[in-house]
């Protein structure tokens, strides 16, 4: 079986996507892309995630053609490859329908700056125009709207998030759905009072240093 480490991390991530609530049903599709072949573990198109297996993981290369697994990639594989394509900095795609995030989406509104955790993904969170899904109108309006960030709203439809590693996407997908999710509860009590450019700068260069020091045993 070829990529079974990054089969297995997409499994995982989707199982989290359901139980944190971010996914429902068939609803979004994750990727990995593997740094040393360049090829890609991608989620099946059309099948819940509860019962998902490694196997079911489709593996592409970068041209779209089918190196491993017997189901369908998912129906966004031109949205996927057309960001690895674009961003040869990401290494994994989160895409979701998460409901405050899609809520924006729908507003056709960037998500308000509330939270220093907006951060995470880049300087702001763009809306791309809506196109159908799973088409390459709809690959060509995100790659382009996501520019050198790290999310981007879908019109109408939802939220992709991209990152080095699988598991820095999946945390740029819940801060957007968080921050997200903050603007809209705010604005049910008031005007929300938004982080100005130089407190997201700011932000911004903190995160650089947050956390463990990555060379730890
Ligand atoms: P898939 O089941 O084909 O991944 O489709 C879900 C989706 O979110 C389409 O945008
Ligand atoms: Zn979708």
């Amino acid at each position: 079986m070829l990529l079974p480490d990054q089969r297995a991390a997409v499994v995982r991530a989707c199982h989290e996507l359901v139980s944190s609530g971010l996914v429902r049903g068939t609803s979004g599709n994750v990727s990995v892309r593997d740094p040393d072949s360049g090829a890609i573990a991608i989620t099946p198109t059309g099948l819940a995630y509860a019962g998902m297996r490694d196997s079911d993981v489709a593996v592409l290369a970068l041209d779209g053609s089918q190196l491993d697994g017997a189901l369908r990639p998912t129906s966004e594989v031109a949205l996927h490859l057309g960001v690895y394509r674009a961003r040869p900095d990401v290494g994994a795609v989160v895409h979701t329908h998460s409901m405050f995030a899609t809520t924006f989406a729908v507003l056709g509104e960037q998500i308000p700056p509330v939270h220093y955790l907006i951060v995470r993904a880049g300087e702001a969170v763009p809306v791309a125009p809506y196109a159908r899904y799973g088409t390459a109108q709809l690959a060509e309006s995100c790659v382009r709207a996501l520019g050198t960030g790290f999310a981007v709203l879908l019109a109408n439809h939802g939220v992709v998030a991209v990152e080095t590693d699988l598991s820095a996407a999946m945390a740029v997908a819940e801060a957007v759905e968080y921050t997200a999710e903050l603007a809209w509860r705010a604005r049910q009590l008031g005007v929300p009072q938004l982080l100005d450019a130089g407190q997201l700068a700011e932000a911004r260069a903190a995160f650089a240093d947050y956390g463990q020091p990555a060379n730890r045993a």
